[in-house]
């Protein structure tokens, strides 16, 4: 029987090991209101066909929890922007034949990195990466899954580090109700955008808006970063553990722009994923929340905190 629903929407990512369908009572385990999964092994090209019974213990299994919604994460192998003709042909397959997983599975988000242009430049890998989603979608029209660019770090020659390359594949890839946009905290951060100073948060929203929309933010991979500002690497911390901190996992989870975009979890180890939930949903909660709900404020009282000293 699933439990109390939780209000929110954060989660983590969670294994598989053992099949599709052990994945929502690992979620429920954590706490987790949300789940990131690989639908296939992430380290191969060609994952074993799904089978119907497969789909349906999943569908069971999901449906028995208290997991409000799934995103897949997409395999490490593929490069859409790759300007070799053999890696960008088996890419497109495998992307392809991950679009089709999603929507035979239901999931509503599939995220994915753009991929690295090698050296053949940034505008011919944005148009490789557009044309890629736009022949996935065009493969399953009647999907309802969403493509999801994720925000990277940039580290090599890798694409989707800045807000206008990510902007100008989603032009390109002319979707909007299928598309949209994770943004990873760690891989912005590395990628040069101060999100942890109050200033730098608020200007990287509103750049956001300006670029991309932001209607189109449709996930966060929480993560706190362990390399410094505009260094390109990535590397994933525990939260409040690395260069982003405490301030700065609080200001997010309290921004009521994000209250229901769902916020996962990929930091470095699964095991600490039930506790750092439960730090997220401590941070999310401000003092006066509880106040509200413990006796039904007047609306009047409602709009802003009261003041400590009543
Ligand atoms: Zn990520
Ligand atoms: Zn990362």
């Amino acid at each position: 029987m699933p439990r109390t629903r939780p209000l929110d929407w954060i989660g983590c990512h969670v294994s598989t090991g053992g099949g599709l369908h052990t994945a929502p009572a690992r979620a429920d385990a954590m706490g987790a209101a949300v789940m990131q999964i690989f639908t296939a092994n992430q380290r191969t090209w060609r994952a074993p066909p799904l089978t119907a019974e497969g789909v349906a213990q999943y569908r069971q299994a999901l449906a028995a929890s208290s997991v409000r919604l799934v995103m897949s994460h997409d395999s490490y192998l593929i490069n859409l922007a790759s300007p070799k003709p053999d890696v960008a042909e088996k890419s497109l397959a495998a992307f392809v034949e991950e679009y089709r997983r999603c929507t035979l599975l239901g999931i509503p988000l599939l995220n994915f990195h753009p991929g690295a242009h090698l050296g053949a430049g940034e505008e011919a890998a944005i148009e490789l990466v557009a044309a890629g989603m736009r022949t996935a979608l065009a493969d399953q029209p009647e999907s309802a899954t969403r493509l999801v660019v994720e925000l990277t770090a940039g580290q090599g020659s890798n694409i989707g580090c800045t807000l206008e390359q990510v902007a100008a594949i989603l032009d390109d890839a002319a979707a909007p109700d299928r598309s949209g946009v994770c943004v990873d905290t760690a891989h912005v951060y590395a990628a040069g955008y101060d999100i942890k100073s109050e200033a730098g948060y608020r200007k990287f929203f509103a750049d956001f808006e300006r670029a991309i929309g932001l209607d189109k933010l449709v996930a966060f991979h929480l993560n706190d970063s362990r390399s410094a500002l505009g260094s390109h690497v990535d590397r994933h911390e525990f939260i409040g553990e690395g260069a982003l901190g405490r301030g700065f996992f609080r200001r997010l989870v309290r921004d009521r722009r994000f209250a229901d975009v769902p916020m996962f979890l990929e930091t470095p180890d699964e095991e600490r994923y039930a506790e750092e939930i439960k730090l997220l949903r401590r941070l999310r909660r401000a003092p006066w929340d509880r106040l509200m709900t413990a006796r039904a404020a007047p609306r009047a009282l409602t709009s802003r905190p009261p003041s400590p000293r009543r």
